[in-house]
């Protein structure tokens, strides 16, 4: 039947180009676009700290490698590396220390360099505590910090930081020219707002499913999935970035990148291309797996996590296959650093919070002694950093911005960016370039707010502004850049033939 469309689809085609070749105006020389894919593995050992809680947990077995997955974008002017970490976040040490040695080795200026970490909770030793982050406070202090809270093994940062440039730099000595596609699909039934209204008119996270005090979800997701998809000059997928807002808690036992091992392994079977995908976190602090309005059975650890990774893989694989292509891209990076101050509990928080932790850590329910914990650990941070250098960087990759910061940063700031950026393709990156926790919404700190994210800690204390600045000035970043216009499909006029099987009334008899 397609020899039936072949000869009149490409003769106006030839038409087509014809007519564009007379009438356009000559072009200024567009810029050839190359880009790299390149893997490292950063998994950690059996028996290292697992961190993503208040107190210490090691791991045990093993599931799937955690990975670096860098993609590296060359215009021909300039070069920009856009990094995916299994990792729950990455420390401030570790970005400067690996941008060091990527410029050293490639040249790629270090406001170029991208490292997103995918929040995944069953990842490797980089936190909370940093080495010698408490050596100057006082014994009792810096025994919570070192002795009962999960703290990054110093050799895991430098392997990490090695395993980077690792990848950066293999991506880069392979790039080649490539051709690149941009969509958004549509997930909505795998992440859901973890905040819920409740009763009392505060909003609390995680509240229990069934609880009849719930009036509803405090906010939105944002289920967009954002891909971005490469073609080698023979028209092979050469690899891919997603971008999606969700927590990767859905632990399925081991060590493991979490639910985004589930996203790759669906994207490269359906695709039959064994290429690295690049997972960047969306705006995703008050976002999660677990629906407190769902009265079911909760699936199992790996079910879970099949079922979020391969829904958003599968999303992207819709994505690609109806994706047009463009071979050339602009390529552009700036990044701007803020100081925003922390937020320091009251006296009476302090004074209460000295005497929950003298009178010893309960067996059993602790969690007033692990905030009490927290309060404390943070009142020696206030003292030797009473401000935080916050990054906001914008990457732009043709009609694409990626527009990072370092929080668990809440989904409602991520629309506000993608809502107010120039760019017909932006991508909201969390817990980049840095880690600074949670960044809740302004709301969720009034009268109406509150719940777990909201908690004053060691890891989580910018002042209550913070989401706005840093939606501030990402956006302003990303307006400083020319947005490239999204690749199109040719538009193939009418032949003047309708096909001569079906130009017919109908056969009745
Ligand atoms: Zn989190």
């Amino acid at each position: 039947m397609c020899s039936v469309f072949g000869l009149p689809l490409f003769a106006a085609a030839l038409l087509a180009c014809a007519s564009a070749l007379v009438s356009a105006p000559a072009p200024t020389p567009a810029p050839k676009l190359k880009a790299g894919f390149a893997y490292a593995d950063i998994t950690p050992d059996l028996g290292m700290e697992q961190p993503g809680g208040y107190g210490k947990s090691f791991h045990r077995s093993f599931h799937d490698a955690c990975k670096v997955r860098a993609a590296v974008f060359d215009d021909g002017r300039k070069i920009a590396a856009v990094v995916g970490l299994d990792l729950l976040a990455i420390p401030r040490s570790v970005v400067l220390d690996a941008r060091a040695q990527i410029e050293k080795a490639t040249g790629i200026k270090p406001d170029a360099v991208l490292l997103c970490a995918s929040h995944s909770h069953s990842s490797g030793p980089i936190g909370m505590v940093q080495p010698g982050e408490y050596d100057t406070a006082d014994e009792t202090v810096r025994r919570l910090a070192y002795e009962e809270s999960s703290m990054a093994d110093k050799g895991f940062l430098l392997h990490l930081a090695r395993q980077i440039t690792l990848a950066v730099k293999n991506a880069h000595a392979t790039r080649a020219p490539v051709s690149l596609g941009y969509g958004f699909g549509h997930e909505d039934k795998v992440a859901f707002n973890r905040r819920l209204r409740m009763k009392n008119g505060q909003s609390w996270s995680h509240p229990g499913a069934g609880n009849p005090d719930i009036l509803g979800y405090a906010a939105p997701i944002d289920p967009q999935v954002g891909v971005v998809a490469a073609w080698d000059a023979r028209g092979q997928l050469a690899g891919v970035l997603v971008n999606y807002a969700c927590h990767a808690t859905t632990n399925p036992g081991g060590i493991s990148a979490n639910w985004p091992y589930y996203l790759e392994r669906t994207i490269q079977g359906a695709l039959q291309a064994a290429v690295p995908v690049v997972f960047l976190q969306g705006a995703s602090g008050d976002v999660t797996q677990v629906d407190n309005l769902s009265p079911h059975p909760r699936p199992g650890a790996e079910e879970w996590a099949q079922q979020v990774g391969g829904r958003i893989g599968a999303e992207a694989v819709k994505t690609i296959l109806l994706m047009a292509r463009s071979g050339e891209a602009t390529v552009d990076f700036k990044s701007t650093l803020l100081s925003i101050p922390r937020r320091a509990p009251a006296d009476s928080t302090l004074t209460k919070a000295r005497a929950v932790v003298a009178a010893g850590k309960p067996k059993g329910e602790n969690s007033e002694w692990i905030f009490a914990k927290e309060t404390l650990m943070l009142d020696h941070l206030i003292r030797v950093s009473p401000r935080v250098e916050v990054e906001v960087q914008a990457i732009q990759v043709g009609p694409a911005v990626f527009v990072s910061n370092p929080a668990e940063y809440f989904v409602a700031y991520g629309q506000r960016i993608k809502q107010e950026s120039p760019f017909a393709f932006t991508f909201p990156c969390e817990l980049a370039n840095g880690c600074v926790g949670y960044v809740p919404t302004e709301e969720a700190f009034g009268p109406n707010g509150g719940g777990y994210e909201t908690r004053l800690t060691s890891y989580s204390n910018l002042e209550i502004t913070a989401g706005t600045q840093i939606a501030d000035a990402g956006i302003a970043l990303a307006k400083t850049f020319k947005p490239d216009a999204a690749p199109t499909r040719p538009v193939v006029p009418f032949s003047g033939r309708p096909w001569l099987y079906g130009n017919v009334p109908p056969g009745v008899r």
